[in-house]
């Protein structure tokens, strides 16, 4: 893309850190053109394609934000006949970027909280948020609460593109409550820290655990989100404010989330860091029964790391199922872990690796188990482990 270096450069900092396939070392794929031409006719027939001579207001919003995020792109907007409060956004053709905002969210929203709107919208698609993994396309529910967990995070970082496209910061954050709401300006006195209260009400009952199959953070969460932005050295850039910012990007991140995992009270980390545990076990009697069989010493072994409880398990299943079905058990919980963040991966792969040292039999075997790992844990190269 010939967008200006400096642009991309503003634009890469405010991705939320937890907002990226590379958090997991994944690399992203690509949109094919039929599809976006298939996407745009769909449009043209479905939705009204906002011009300046119909539509001069929603227009004039839509050009601003095209020319603050993505001047290098064209930017068609599409308004749909739906009253529920809803937008998305598309690769378009020739290299533009397709939105579709729904009625209902435009009569909501003032022309500014309409920028907020739009910028969010485009941001998912600069930060390619559209070459995401489906949810639905998930084989296990681990995978699925990790790319949910994904998708809630990428809301983050949309957030952040639509605030810095409004005038006047204030309609960034009524739009989210707008949006929480569906209720017009008539209803509202804007009273942020009254509505702040309610994130930390839920953060005092240890959040909510059904939050973990939500697409979007809860409302009140990324209202807080977007505070600790408008406090952060990313934000003073952005807007070229004078002054000392009081976060600095590092603390604006970790803040945030803090919040996201206080709001489905540190689920998530738990349930992967039993996955991860279970992918160990799995992984080292891989290791130790690579050779076909399970020594007196690796049964030791298996006992002083994982209890009897576990050394039992071991010796029931190869009993049972045999040693082949050892690596496939710990292949289906690797797939598991596949959108886990990168360190979570790495440290349990280095475990492996320390296990992999007391293995008897045949190296080569031990080296077929953890090569097989890697693939399945997308390390990608051998550097980036
Ligand atoms: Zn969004």
């Amino acid at each position: 893309m010939k967008m200006a270096i400096n642009l991309k450069m503003m634009l890469d900092s405010l991705r939320y850190t937890n907002d990226s396939l590379e958090y997991a070392g994944i690399q992203d794929s690509v949109i094919d053109n039929k599809i976006r031409e298939q996407f745009k006719k769909h449009h043209l027939v479905a939705a009204t394609k906002i011009v300046a001579e119909i539509f001069p207001t929603i227009f004039s919003a839509v050009d601003d934000v095209n020319n603050i995020l993505a001047p290098d792109y064209k930017l068609e907007v599409y308004v749909k006949n739906s009253a529920d409060f809803q937008a998305s956004c598309f690769p378009g053709v020739d290299n533009s970027i397709s939105v579709v905002l729904n009625s209902g969210l435009i009569q909501l929203c003032s022309v500014d909280e309409l920028r907020f709107v739009v910028g969010h919208e485009v941001g998912h698609f600069l930060f390619g948020h559209h070459l995401y993994p489906r949810v639905e396309e998930m084989q296990n529910q681990v995978e699925k609460l990790n790319i949910l967990a994904l998708l809630r995070a990428a809301e983050i970082t949309a957030d952040r593109s639509g605030f810095i496209c409004v005038k006047n910061k204030e309609n960034a954050f009524k739009a989210i409550l707008k949006l929480a709401t569906g209720l017009p300006d008539a209803y509202i006195r804007f009273d942020l820290s009254a509505y702040l209260r309610q994130s930390k009400e839920l953060q005092n009952m240890g959040g909510d655990e059904y939050s973990l199959l939500d697409t979007h953070p809860a409302c009140c969460t990324r209202m807080r989100a977007l505070l600790w932005f408008d406090m952060s050295e990313v934000y003073y850039e952005w807007v070229a404010q004078g002054g000392c910012a009081p976060i600095n990007s590092c603390e604006l991140n970790k803040r945030v989330t803090r919040d996201l995992s206080l709001a489905i009270g540190f689920r998530l980390s738990e349930i992967n860091k039993k996955e991860a545990g279970q992918a160990l076990f799995w992984g080292v009697l891989s290791l130790f029964i690579s050779d076909g069989c399970l020594s007196k010493a690796e049964q030791i072994l298996l006992k002083h790391n994982f209890g009897e409880s576990g050394m039992n398990m071991a010796l029931d299943y190869i009993r049972e199922f045999g040693p082949d079905a050892v690596i496939n058990k710990f292949e289906s919980i690797l797939q598991s872990l596949r959108f886990v963040d990168k360190k979570t991966k790495k440290v349990l792969f280095e475990n492996i690796e320390q296990f992999s040292k007391l293995a008897g039999g045949e190296i080569s075997n031990i080296e077929s188990v953890l090569k097989r790992a890697t693939q399945l844990m997308n390390f990608g190269n051998e550097s980036d482990r």
